[in-house]
């Protein structure tokens, strides 16, 4: 780790110098615009510059999604996590009460900004339409760029955080508190941070501007399989012409393409030219790079040529970061930055490619704040990844990578974030350090069924190999944080925090389903096919079947039952006040006494009201009722996109098989490791933001729920 270690050599601060600010500029992607940005460059590129500090406080927060507290503790007192134990001892190791509902873009908004869900509307994942009742993926809004004549840019995209509430970073640094910012979910787009430094961590997505799509390419794929996946994959035959396959690699969609298509498909009485005109433009939606992959039989290696490199593979071997350059016309190009691994180039040739992530030095849009603070950390420490959404989960999901890959990737994807805290640290310009590591809520998702031998997916040769998985990861971030501790000036305090914890995920349950056969949802005609998270962002088709006039309630996301509410959803049925307070109090009942068919055992521990547990200005987005889980069930992912398939509980059969997403919030509390005592025995993650500005003496708004912990 050391080893990859670069002292801040940066002497002009966080301003950008003369050479970084021309190549910054050289590198905008829409040259049409650069003479209009580079106005608004400057002046916020040096407003971070502010090297000495008035605190003489020092705060570190490092946050591990989704680290269990009785993980920790068990592995604690069985001696696997010394460097915890030793913070343990200075100021205790707590249950840190998690929000409605237990997910990562809630509970991390809770954490920034001090509040409850209501104040700052990130409840879930995804967000419905209330007009189309379509689901979207949350924390974010997007805005196309426009262009002149189907050509010229006129407009960069925007992309707009849906979350409210203000950050503890905006508000310590009004104050003239110096911040660093790494890759702490829902902080996407970057926010402007006075006398701060911030990169950018989930929603930020692939270049395909999803939450990861990787490609798979094989000899032994067939026709039926060639497609997308349910979750992010991208799948291709290889035909092979003597030992030579042509193929191409999806990039991002084409703005200028979806500009036109658009259009078009608002005209009103569209003509067979109209048609043809749709369909042409369609088919070159995506961006797409010719891939050539040559196979060396012999050797059993291979070659794949793109975008002019030719890049040699071998089996197992992850190859170095490939740059990529989509051209989405002679004026604009979109560079990304992928990794290949050739999984077998035996009696059949398998190649993966990673999703395209964003180059720290060229992203689409901002990715840090400042902006040109990404590429900064790129000319230090040279590729990083820059997606969200950092580990290889989906192809390991989808059967295209095994438990080997995945944790030799997921091990790549903790080091990176590790060393962009580390060069943080150091750099020493800083009064409160924030760094998130998600890897350990991933390690838990995928591999939690190698620790328990009840659940379906549970594989006694695999668990001899794997099943210590999730404890070496702990472990993994136990030696970071001594790491880290060696790096901090004594004084320093330290907080170690998660957003939540953890359960097996046994069942699925199809909500939606449930709601039918309860008549509160009513369908008609043939079953839909399956969702697939690809419909969420190329215009999939959602609720087919539904009979909105005659449905009250639906279920999507993570737990979350809405009613379909007049005034609100454009085909709203149920009125509110009465109405519907009558409805959340007779399904609540019903959800209640829900049982698995297969034994009798109660599947729902409690179901929340909307009224009961929210408060604030954007109390109208949440959903009338959120489903908390017993241990073993969550909702299925048909139910998370809206799907209502046959039957109500079924194994899970898939290797995600950890989860904390619509289980009861009251098991479901994430960690908190104090360097010294605190002052309550349930601390809360809304308590973060109240406790770090009363640390550096600010007042604490009247707005937060949480309260200082110090
Ligand atoms: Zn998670």
């Amino acid at each position: 780790m050391k080893g990859t270690m670069i002292g801040d050599r940066h002497p002009s601060g966080r301003c950008l110098s003369p050479d970084l600010l021309g190549r910054h500029l050289m590198n905008m992607r829409f040259v049409a615009v650069t003479v209009l940005a580079a106005a608004s460059v400057l002046p916020i590129a040096c407003r971070g510059g502010d090297p000495e500090s008035r605190y003489s406080q020092k705060l570190v927060i490092i946050g591990f999604d989704g680290m269990d507290p009785d993980l920790v503790r068990q592995w604690i007192d069985q001696g696997r996590l010394p460097t915890f134990k030793k913070l343990a001892d200075q100021g205790g190791l707590h249950p840190l009460q998690t929000t409605h509902s237990p997910e990562s873009p809630t509970a991390w908004a809770s954490f920034a900004t001090g509040v409850n869900a209501g104040k700052h509307n990130i409840y879930d994942f995804l967000v419905r339409d209330t007009d189309t009742y379509f689901p979207d993926l949350g924390m974010v809004r997007r805005e196309p760029p426009k262009f002149l004549f189907n050509y010229i840019p006129t407009s960069r995209p925007k992309i707009i955080s849906t979350r409210g509430g203000t950050s503890f970073w905006v508000t310590a640094g009004a104050a003239g508190v110096r911040s660093s910012i790494l890759t702490v979910p829902v902080t996407f787009p970057p926010e402007e941070v006075l006398h701060g430094e911030l990169l950018s961590g989930l929603p930020l997505p692939d270049i395909r501007g999803t939450m990861g799509t990787f490609s798979f390419y094989a000899t032994d794929l067939s026709r039926y399989e060639e497609g997308s996946t349910e979750m992010g994959g991208i799948l291709r035959r290889l035909v092979m012409d003597g030992d030579v396959a042509t193929t191409e690699l999806v990039g991002p969609p084409n703005p200028v393409i979806r500009q036109q298509l658009q259009a078009l498909r608002a005209k009103s009485g569209i003509d067979d030219q109209d048609r043809k005109k749709i369909a042409e433009l369609e088919s070159q939606e995506d961006v797409r790079l010719p891939l050539t992959v040559r196979w060396n039989r012999g050797a059993k290696t291979a070659t794949v040529d793109v975008d002019g490199q030719t890049i040699a593979l071998e089996p197992g071997k992850t190859s170095r970061w490939i740059d990529l350059e989509f051209r989405i016309n002679f004026l604009i190009r979109i560079h990304g930055m992928a990794q290949m691994l050739l999984m077998n180039a035996d009696s059949e040739l398998q190649l993966y490619i990673s999703p395209v992530n964003w180059k720290p030095d060229h992203p689409p849009v901002p990715m840090s704040y400042p902006e040109s603070f990404a590429g900064e950390l790129f000319d230090r420490l040279g590729y990083y990844r820059t997606l969200g959404w950092a580990e290889a989960t989906w192809p390991l999901n989808e059967g295209r990578m095994n438990e080997d890959q995945f944790m030799e990737d997921l091990y790549k994807a903790f080091d990176d974030r590790a060393q962009v805290i580390l060069n943080r640290i150091d750099a020493r310009k800083w009064d409160v350090l924030v760094g998130v590591i998600e890897s350990t809520d991933r390690v838990q998702h995928m591999m939690w069924r190698l620790t328990d031998p009840k659940h379906p997916m549970y594989d006694a040769a695999l668990a001899a190999r794997h099943g210590d998985a999730i404890e070496r990861l702990y472990r993994r971030a136990d030696t970071f944080v001594a790491e880290l501790l060696e790096h901090l000036e004594p004084g320093t305090q330290l907080m170690i925090v998660s957003d939540h914890g953890f359960h097996s995920w046994r069942k699925a349950v199809n909500l939606n389903t449930w709601l039918v056969q309860q008549g509160y949802m009513v369908v008609q005609g043939q079953q839909p096919a399956e969702k697939k998270l690809e419909d969420l962002f190329g215009g999939g088709e959602f609720w087919e079947n539904v009979d909105w006039s005659r449905t009250r309630a639906y279920a999507m996301g993570l737990g979350q039952v809405y009613f379909n509410l007049r005034g609100r959803e454009s085909r709203g049925i149920v009125s509110p006040g009465a109405e519907s307070a009558a409805l959340a109090d007779e399904i609540s009942a019903k959800l209640l006494t829900l049982a698995d068919p297969a034994d009798g055992t109660r599947i729902i521990r409690n179901v929340y009201k909307r009224d009961d547990v929210y408060r604030g200005e954007f109390i109208g987005n949440a959903a009338e009722l959120q489903v908390g889980m017993e241990e073993g069930y969550r909702v299925s992912w048909q139910t998370t996109l809206g799907g209502s398939p046959q039957g109500i509980v079924y194994d899970n059969m898939k290797k995600w098989s950890g989860d904390h997403g619509g289980y009861d919030f009251a098991t479901t509390a994430g960690a908190l490791i104090a360097s010294k005592p605190i002052n309550t025995k349930e601390p809360s993650i809304m308590d973060i933001a109240p406790t770090v500005l009363k640390y550096f003496g600010l007042p604490v708004p009247n707005t937060y729920d949480g309260k200082s912990l110090w």
